[in-house]
């Protein structure tokens, strides 16, 4: 039987940073497994039939650390990304409002604009009077924050699409930096001098690998592992937690000192067979993402411009988010395709179920009343992919549930990390991720603390005394 010092399950971005961080430790005897045929998780990219490129989700990339940002520009080279400034727009009411809505109301039509600056103010002057209590779920959390007006045209709506969970249900200490904070002074007086203000937050401006889609990126990072410690093809079907061996789905075991684990935490408590773990992790609630790539004239893209995405809060639209995919690179259109192409994201849980049966025909149909496109017949090609895992619902529950099963997984010397392996969106992204995985890797070699999965705000402040920077 094989034996290592740390054994990585999964070749996602956890999983990679993990084995990045291994690499570059002489003498360490490790070994990453993927069970698909190729590394990047979520995050690797599909070239379909007629080759167009694809992302599972509009993936963009931005970074809260150094090492990651540092990564980037040396593996694609300098000329090996693009450079875009978030150009974001929110469907409501028949208008097109630039993101962040809240300091765009002059493009809403009268009363509703109205009723968004009423709330927005009487949310204010709430929360300063001090009579109000914290919110206790993140549908009071929106309410309490953007006002009834904002929270009924875009919050609630919007985020019961994307989520596909009840509000009241979840908690809202993920938001920090997920959710754009109004500021009532800037909100109005943007109403009154229609001026544009769309920099909030880490990803106003972000950059995308030129060719090859995000994938790119993470392909470029397995290529500097030795092969020899990268096992594609490789599922773990059981963990021995007692014995620390790991066994996979051709018959091999590997026995190690420390595991990383990237598969989603009630996956890895399967695989333990432990019955308390198996019963807490099924706790925890996610929500699965249809895709639909759209090949499509080329007039569609050239009428969206810089346009980089946008959301729909309708709900008669099956989709929460379109993204304009051509224009994060050219070259996911194939080549001597005169045309554009837009990446569709359709959420679905086991509360909110989707058809896919018609999906794509109801997704064309929605996008040619929303006016991203003009007809049907604008559409050249149709591509469509599910994912189970897409977004890790925060649950009021969640860090509770997450807190006692890293606990008990970490005293076996097991660290669950990553989007899944953790489950916490707040430091779910390619970046977060990829450091988790660095971070655990850190930890299994020298003992040193993990900063990114213990502590998100902290780490999503990008505070300067941790080291943690900008893009570049
Ligand atoms: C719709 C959508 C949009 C997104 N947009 C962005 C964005 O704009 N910017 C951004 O930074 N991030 C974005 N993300 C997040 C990004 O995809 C994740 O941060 C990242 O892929 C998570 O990496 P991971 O390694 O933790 O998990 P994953 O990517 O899920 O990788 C886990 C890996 O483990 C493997 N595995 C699982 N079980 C086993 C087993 N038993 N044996 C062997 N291998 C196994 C899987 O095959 C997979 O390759 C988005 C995600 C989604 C779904």
């Amino acid at each position: 039987m094989k034996q290592v010092k740390v054994l990585v399950i999964g070749a996602g971005p956890t999983g990679l940073g993990a084995a990045y961080q291994l690499n570059r430790h002489d003498g360490v005897d490790w070994l990453l497994c993927e069970q698909s045929s190729e590394v990047g998780g979520l995050s690797r990219s599909i070239v379909d039939e007629a080759g167009y490129t694809w992302d599972i989700g509009g993936h963009v990339w931005f970074s809260h650390f150094d090492v990651f940002s540092n990564l980037l520009v040396k593996l694609l080279g300098v000329d090996g990304y693009i450079e875009h400034r978030r150009d974001a727009a929110i469907r409501c009411c028949d208008s097109w409002v630039p993101y962040p809505f809240q300091d765009h109301l002059q493009a809403l039509p009268g009363e509703v604009r109205s009723e968004c600056l009423a709330g927005l103010v009487e949310a204010a002057l709430a929360s300063a009077s001090g009579a109000t209590a914290p919110p206790e779920n993140f549908a009071e959390f929106i309410t309490a924050t953007f006002g009834s007006g904002i929270a009924e045209a875009f919050m609630r709506p919007y985020n019961e699409k994307v989520w596909a969970y009840a509000l009241e249900d979840m908690s809202w200490s993920w938001t920090g930096e997920r959710v754009s904070v109004p500021d009532p002074a800037t909100a109005v007086r943007n109403t009154l001098g229609d001026s544009k203000d769309t920099e909030w937050g880490p990803n106003a401006s972000f950059v995308y690998p030129k060719s090859g889609g995000t994938g790119a990126f993470w392909r470029a990072l397995a290529d500097t592992l030795p092969p020899e410690r990268l096992r594609l093809g490789t599922r773990a079907i059981s963990i021995d937690r007692e014995n620390k061996i790991a066994t996979f789905e051709d018959g091999t075991e590997v026995g190690y000192e420390y595991l990383i684990t990237t598969a989603p935490l009630d996956v890895t408590a399967r695989l333990i067979g432990d019955p308390a773990l198996i019963e807490l992790t099924s706790r925890l609630e996610h929500s699965s993402v249809h895709v639909i790539g759209l090949g499509v004239d080329a007039s569609v893209g050239e009428r969206l411009g810089n346009r980089c995405w946008m959301y729909f809060p309708d709900p008669e639209l099956p989709f929460y988010r379109v993204t304009h995919f051509s224009h994060y690179s050219p070259a996911n259109v194939p080549q001597g395709v005169d045309g554009a192409s837009l990446l569709v994201e359709v959420a679905e849980s086991a509360s909110k179920p989707v058809a896919a049966d018609g999906l794509a025909d109801h997704v064309i149909a929605g996008l040619v009343s929303a006016g991203v496109l003009e007809s049907a017949g604008q559409v050249t090609h149709v591509w469509t992919h599910r994912t189970e895992h897409g977004y890790p619902t925060p649950t009021l529950n969640r860090d509770e549930i997450v807190n006692k099963a890293l606990a008990a997984l970490g005293s076996a010397n097991i660290f669950s990390r990553g989007r899944f392996g953790a489950w916490r969106y707040e430091v779910g992204n390619m970046d977060h991720s990829f450091m988790q995985g660095y971070e655990a890797a850190a930890r299994a070699l020298t003992g040193c603390a993990e900063l990114t999965v213990w502590h998100p705000t902290l780490t999503n402040s990008r505070h300067p005394a941790l080291g943690l920077g900008r893009y570049r």
